[in-house]
């Protein structure tokens, strides 16, 4: 059967009172957005607390649902055949049609339930449900009605058009990118700080990313797998202004001077401070990064509360507590998995120190820094003032 139309359900979480034209216009946004980047031109519009789209030209389906599937706020995805209002005989048999084009004839269960929006059509609900089923009955030998468990719950909604509609295909849950704010993700080329923005950006959050690389330890590629990650991300959070940092100086200069077991939490110290930098002028609310309890020395609880204490910007970790195999699972569900796993090196593991401490003491951290009074300001200057922004998506 071929859908000239899509009803979008949202998740009715946030969106009561005031703030739900707000919700539904990002939503709105966003399908617009998404669908775009399909072969299909479609007219996306709501109406009357839903949100339709409507396609203006031939389009392939499966890609039409996969761009929805990533639209975050989407709770189903209902294809929709709409009619005019011609009278019950002509709506009985436009539904006898949907049900042989979408079901054909085979063994099913059925409920027929009938809303009206306008109480001035014909038949009331309960006589449309009655009618309807039987008509469904007398037209298909294999069909039965259950009311308590249908396998097939088919909506006939009464509007200013005629809905008939019968599949809701999930959506993927949670609320419009954009109606949280906008935060700073601190993206690596890991596994875990990609997923950690998907889960941001599905609260709604819109992303911008840095990425601290240190040419000629870290390489063209391992950049690249980066904005790759991006893009991946993007798809679900819209475009991703990437800022790439070059950290080579600021981390040559701390391995000169600082104890390398204090490598990793003083450099992440300055990236931390660097990432604050640039949240703070493209209007971010917060920082996001892939930290999660124990998983490496620098994200013990001591060491996560060392790095934090150089930012007044709160710091959000969405996989704080996972697992790593969950990270995992949520990284191949999400696609960022196989970017992620490509081997290239991380300019925090080319300085990496054998024996890192694991239990940093602020005290003794402020100390070592102390060392990198003379040319850490101009080199921390040096490196913002370089940066190139890459636009992801
Ligand atoms: P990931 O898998 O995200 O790289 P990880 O487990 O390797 O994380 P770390 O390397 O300790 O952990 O990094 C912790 C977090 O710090 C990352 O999740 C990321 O948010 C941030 N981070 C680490 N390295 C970089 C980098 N080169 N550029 C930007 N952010 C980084
Ligand atoms: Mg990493």
């Amino acid at each position: 059967m071929e859908f000239k139309s899509f009803l979008i359900k949202y998740a009715e979480i946030g969106v009561k009172g005031k703030n739900k034209f707000i919700f539904e216009d990002a939503l709105v946004k966003q399908i617009n957005t998404a669908l775009k980047k399909t072969d299909g031109t479609f007219k996306v519009y709501k109406e009357t607390g839903r949100i339709y789209a409507d396609a203006l030209s031939e389009y392939d389906y499966d890609e039409v649902i996969e761009a929805l599937q990533r639209v975050f706020g989407i709770a189903g995805i209902c294809p929709l055949v709409q009619i005019e209002d011609k009278g019950f005989e002509d709506l009985k048999q436009n539904v006898i049609l949907y049900m042989e084009e979408v079901y054909g004839h085979k063994n099913l269960t059925f409920k027929v339930n009938a809303r009206r929006a306008r109480k001035n059509y014909e038949k009331t609900s309960v006589e449309i449900n009655m009618d309807m089923g039987e008509a469904l009955l007398n037209a298909f030998s294999e069909y039965s009605v259950d009311v308590h468990n249908p396998q097939v719950m088919l909506n006939i909604e009464i509007r200013k058009h005629i809905n008939i509609y019968s599949m809701t295909i999930p959506g993927p849950g949670g609320m419009p990118v954009g109606t949280a704010g906008k935060a700073m993700l601190l993206l690596s080329g890991g596994i875990d700080s990609p997923v950690a923005g998907y889960m941001a950006a599905k609260r709604g959050v819109q992303l911008e990313a840095t990425y601290f690389h240190a040419p000629p330890y870290t390489s063209e590629r391992a950049k690249q797998k980066v904005i790759d990650l991006a893009k991946q991300v993007a798809l679900y959070s819209g475009p991703v202004r990437v800022n790439v940092v070059n950290f080579t100086d600021v981390q040559l200069y701390i391995y000169e001077k600082c104890p390398h077991d204090e490598l990793t939490i003083i450099m992440k110290r300055v990236m931390f401070k660097i990432a604050e930098h640039f949240a703070r002028e493209s209007g971010c609310l917060g920082l996001i990064t892939g930290e999660s309890i124990g998983q490496v020395s620098s994200q013990t609880l001591q060491s996560l509360g060392v790095i934090n204490e150089v930012c007044t910007m709160p710091v959000f970790r969405p996989v704080i507590a996972f697992d790593k195999q969950d990270i995992v699972d949520m990284a191949i569900k999400i696609g960022t998995y196989d970017i992620s796993i490509q081997p290239f090196e991380d300019c925090c593991t080319t300085f990496v120190a054998k024996h890192p401490v694991t239990k940093p003491s602020l005290e003794r951290i402020r100390k070592s820094e102390e060392n990198l009074s003379e040319n850490i300001d101009r080199l921390v200057r040096e490196a913002i003032e370089s940066t190139q922004v890459i636009i992801a998506g």
